[in-house]
């Protein structure tokens, strides 16, 4: 018997009562039928991604949702600034440039935060900027900036904002109408409890006068303003993915009903406990400014990545993620996003210990579970 846990920080694991909701019988999608699932969908987005804000749907992944955002938001004589401190922040940066967008793409060291002052001290020297673009969290180094101030420093810029929250959007404090963000980008397959396949935007008023005006807008399909027309009549411009739509509004429901502070709670409780054991084992957390919706451990020396994670597999069915890029062997990563609560946790580092013991790794067996508990005692 093998059960599959998915630790991936993305896809996630999706609850059985979504996947049924999918499984069952549909009807076409220019229908009434269709328009009762977009407009819950899209009302229940508003609640989950915590804005009053117009949010559309977007057929394709989370990265679809970001590029529409990019194209649209940067027309001829705009210039970008994109903050670049893993792989999907240098995602952004790589499709503005293949947009011919003038961006100025900012890099800093993996598994650091950008200091906001840095962005404040930019914008002053280069007031050709219209928009910034950065990432929340950033899941390939399990790293968290601190958008609240970045967002009230950009919006006293006068600047236009915009955000990738896949991993923070539905998991962690976020509340872009207060923090001053204009455009929240998020895919399914993270926090909200789907398999891959939308991606969500968020678009302020702001935003819109820009996107509007923008006639050289050099898209088709990721065409925010055809997305905003069939939107208003909760419709899609192209035949949507709508059985997602109708898994989408059982996941949302889902989420509303535990409410959203205390689905972050949830998520800050098993980061800490993660983290918390991994010290009490001898693992360091790898991000100086950790996020809570992906813990990324640094892997102890004389111990191999590929090890750990080929093991938690086999021996556990649990699925978990490497390093990217030159990260590749250095760090492993386990996820606290989806259908996932504290007891998944304990068993995510029950088999770390497990695995880790069997590897040859110092430490007292069981201290990890120890530990994890009581920072799970502590809140609760
Ligand atoms: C997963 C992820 C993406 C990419 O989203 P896709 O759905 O794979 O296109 C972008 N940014 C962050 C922070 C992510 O975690």
């Amino acid at each position: 018997m093998k059960k599959i846990r998915l630790f991936t920080p993305g896809p996630c694991s999706v609850p059985e009562e979504v996947l049924l909701e999918m499984a069952r019988p549909f009807e076409h999608h220019r229908t009434d039928w269709f328009k009762g699932y977009m407009k819950h969908a899209t009302e229940q987005l508003q609640v989950v991604m915590q804005t009053k804000n117009d949010v559309l749907i977007i057929t394709g992944s989370g990265t679809a949702a970001g590029e529409a955002a990019i194209v649209g938001c940067n027309p001829p004589g705009s210039k970008l600034l994109t903050i670049e401190g893993g792989k999907f922040g240098q995602r952004w940066g790589e499709i503005a440039e293949q947009f011919g967008i003038d961006v100025h793409r900012h890099e800093i060291e993996w598994g650091t935060a950008i200091d906001p002052a840095w962005i404040e001290n930019y914008l002053q020297q280069d007031p050709a900027i219209t928009a910034v673009m950065l990432t929340h969290s950033e899941t390939s180094t399990g790293t968290l900036c601190d958008l609240e101030t970045i967002g009230r420093i950009v919006r006293k810029a006068g600047k236009l904002l915009l955000v990738d929250a896949i991993t923070s959007a539905g998991a962690l404090p976020l509340k872009p109408d207060d923090w001053g963000v204009d455009v929240v980008i998020t895919g399914a397959q993270k926090s909200l409890m789907l398999p891959p396949g939308l991606g969500f935007v968020s678009v302020s008023a702001r935003a819109w006068d820009i996107i509007e005006n923008n006639r050289a807008q050099p898209a088709y399909y990721l065409n925010l303003s055809k997305a905003r027309a069939s939107g208003a009549k909760h419709d899609t411009p192209f035949t949507p993915a709508h059985l997602m739509v109708r898994g989408l509004c059982k996941a949302l429901d889902m989420l509303v009903e535990e409410g959203m502070e205390n689905v972050w709670k949830r998520v800050a409780s098993m980061a800490a406990a993660t983290r918390t054991a991994g010290a009490a084992i001898g693992l360091e957390v790898f991000s100086k400014r950790p996020s809570d919706s992906v813990t990324a451990f640094s892997c102890p020396p004389g111990i191999k990545v590929s090890d750990i994670r080929a093991q938690l597999k086999e021996r556990f069915g649990i699925q978990s993620a490497g390093g990217q890029d030159h990260l590749k062997g250095k760090i492993f990563r386990i996820g606290h996003m989806g259908y996932m609560d504290t007891m998944d946790s304990l068993v995510a580092i029950g088999a770390l210990e497990q695995v880790l013991y069997k590897l040859g790794h110092k430490f007292e067996l069981g201290a990890g579970l120890t530990a994890a508990q009581k920072v799970f005692a502590e809140r609760s």
